[in-house]
């Protein structure tokens, strides 16, 4: 038997690594857009034809490079920005890697032109699968240009792969879109075929996130400005009438570096939470900034996903500093002002988190300090009711639950028409709609018990199975993990058929199978909704469906533990839904009604 072992050769082992970094068009945008920016560049210029796939063309005014760099720099792993293993916690370009332009000339036909300040001539290289066809001294300005022509030439399987023009621009114009949004001081523009799309000045921040997003936004942009030695948030949040059902304009920068997260996203939704249904989006632009060693940006190739050696501080930060911005403008003026003046003195926002950075790094001790004083979640009680003063039972449930039991106790509770519970306090009057408010505090229930640990199971003395119709049983599938963290305790008992072992401890275990019939039902409205996870979908559901319904008798005490629960709820107004939970009639807006 012969050896069978081989090495591949060297231009299909760039071929196949080529495939991590460079996805399509785009992904070249990215990296020689990139590079302009590494290289000092104050002017880039994008060019592309067909989407990208027969030419991505970007020109700098960089630094440019010699002979023998500009011949290097395709080598996989030529880099001139990390030395050691250490600078890789110190990253402050761009790249790093060394891998971009290996990558793109082992799948596309590559031409470059590159000058020096210092140097008389240009060189010009062409290269294509890898292999040096051309270099020659050229005429060229200081910069280089960068031209990838027919990416893909040589990988037919690839090549077949993209997607349709529009698509592929689609992702191009993103690209660019975060690289000019964290880079407002250098001018970039964008022309495709033919045609320029973007011209754009070098300015601020603000000018630049109206240029690209439009002229609309220039007087919706609240400002998000805080800085403690840990870290800074800068950037700007939109006013809550700008958000959109649909996500788009939501970019989260991280010294400098775009980046997706899920988890900080949210975070930001938490912040705006009265202020907007919780099925849109807000816009925000946010950079944050903090130690490189903080950060790796080493564990996703392209860049994209990123560790923070401590993400609920940043969470926390991140959280304050939006709701802190959106206090500062006026929806009713002497409330704004209050508040305004409350959050400005806590602690968490006037002061470092620490003196010395080192102690920043044991973040978690940093993280308990921030949180156990209640100040994230001081600013967060506080700043759920901006719109509608609440009198005393607003500061009574920031206080917690003890004080508006009380005050509630107190309180000669009616229910209305079956549905709405009226509350006297001293200078107004809440219609609370029993429902809502019974959905709101389920939903915060059930979200916190899944987030920190699972709820309490009630174990079933007599297992009851159930079999469900084929179309149902697969939605089940979907959800039975999320049921089990939930407090259920369910598992498959066959084909279609299911075993009930348990059911969460609060939840009536009376009629499991019709509860689970119900809760399918409930789950199939929220099904095709991308922007919630199949957890806050099983949430939601559960929440609809077991809270009390509109049109149910309540007895006093059942009125008041709903009251003590919906005021101690981080957001008691509005339903998971978006429906208000209750509205108020001060005692002016009542002596309004009753005026000539
Ligand atoms: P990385 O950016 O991770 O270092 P690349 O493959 O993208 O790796 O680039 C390799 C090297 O080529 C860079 O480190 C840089 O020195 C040089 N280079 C690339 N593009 C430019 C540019 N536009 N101007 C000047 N130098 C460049
Ligand atoms: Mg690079």
């Amino acid at each position: 038997m012969p050896d069978r072992i081989q090495l591949l050769p060297d231009h299909i082992a760039n071929q196949i690594a080529a495939g991590e970094v460079i996805q399509r068009p785009a992904s070249a945008v990215k990296e020689l857009m990139e590079n302009a920016i590494d290289a000092g560049a104050t002017e880039v210029k994008l060019i592309i034809n067909d989407a990208g796939k027969s030419l991505v063309q970007v020109i700098d005014n960089g630094s440019g490079m010699g002979d023998i760099d500009a011949r290097m720099c395709f080598e996989r792993h030529a880099t001139s920005k990390i030395r050691s293993i250490d600078d890789l916690f110190q990253i402050r370009t761009m790249g790093f890697r060394g891998e971009a332009l290996a990558s793109i000339a082992a799948v596309a036909q590559v031409e470059l032109k590159s000058k020096r300040e210092e140097d008389e001539a240009g060189v010009f290289i062409a290269i294509e699968n890898s292999v040096v066809k051309v270099q020659e001294p050229v005429a060229h300005p200081r910069g280089t240009s960068f031209a990838m022509k027919n990416l893909f030439f040589n990988v037919p399987a690839r090549r077949n792969f993209l997607k349709s023009n529009a698509a592929e621009l689609r992702h191009i114009v993103d690209e660019f879109t975060r690289i000019a949004l964290a880079f407002p001081s250098v001018f970039f523009s964008f022309t495709s075929n033919g045609q320029q799309l973007y011209h754009l000045e070098p300015g601020s921040l603000k000018q630049r996130i109206v240029q690209l997003m439009g002229s609309q936004l220039n007087a919706k942009l609240v400002a998000v400005r805080e800085q403690t030695d840990y870290m800074n948030i800068t950037g700007f949040v939109g006013k809550p009438e700008t958000a959109r059902k649909t996500r788009g304009e939501q970019y989260f920068f991280v010294n400098s570096r775009f980046i997706r997260s899920p988890y900080l996203h949210h975070a930001v939704m938490n912040a705006y939470q009265s202020l907007i249904t919780s099925d849109s989006f807000p816009l925000y632009v946010l950079f944050i900034d903090l130690d490189p060693a903080q950060v790796d940006v080493n564990v996703h190739p392209t860049k994209q996903e990123i560790k923070f050696e401590d993400e609920k501080i940043v969470y926390a930060f991140v959280q304050a500093a939006v709701k802190h911005a959106l206090a500062q403008f006026s929806v009713t003026p002497t409330l704004d002002f209050e508040l305004d003046a409350a959050i400005q003195s806590l602690p968490s926002i006037q002061q470092p988190f620490t003196d010395k950075k080192q102690e920043a790094v044991l973040g978690s001790s940093i993280f308990r300090a921030f949180t156990q004083k209640h100040q994230a979640h001081l600013i967060e009680r506080r700043m759920a009711t901006p719109q509608q003063d609440l009198g005393s039972l607003a500061p009574a449930a920031a206080a917690g639950a003890g004080i508006t039991a009380r005050q509630v106790a107190e309180a000669d509770l009616l229910q209305l028409l079956n549905t709405y519970i009226v509350v006297p306090t001293e200078r107004r009057l809440l219609l609370v709609h029993q429902q809502y408010a019974h959905e709101r505090v389920l939903f915060e229930r059930l979200s916190e018990a899944s987030r920190e640990k699972p709820v309490a199971t009630q174990r079933t003395m007599f297992p009851q199975s159930f079999e469900l119709p084929l179309a149902d049983a697969a939605i089940m599938e979907e959800i039975l993990p999320e049921l089990n963290t939930l407090g259920y305790h369910i598992e498959p008992f066959g084909q279609n058929a299911y075993l009930v072992q348990g059911t969460p401890a609060d939840v009536e275990a009376l009629n499991v199978r019709s509860q689970i019939e119900l809760l399918l039902d409930q789950y199939k409205n929220f099904r095709a909704d991308k922007s919630f996870s199949p957890r806050e979908k099983v949430i939601r559901s559960l929440s609809r469906q077991s809270a009390t319904r509109a049109g149910i008798p309540l007895t006093e005490r059942e009125m008041k533990q709903l009251l003590a629960d919906l005021f101690t709820c981080r957001q008691p107004n509005f339903s998971p839904q978006g429906q208000p939970v209750f509205v108020e009639f001060s005692a002016e807006h009542l002596a309004s009604l009753f005026a000539k």
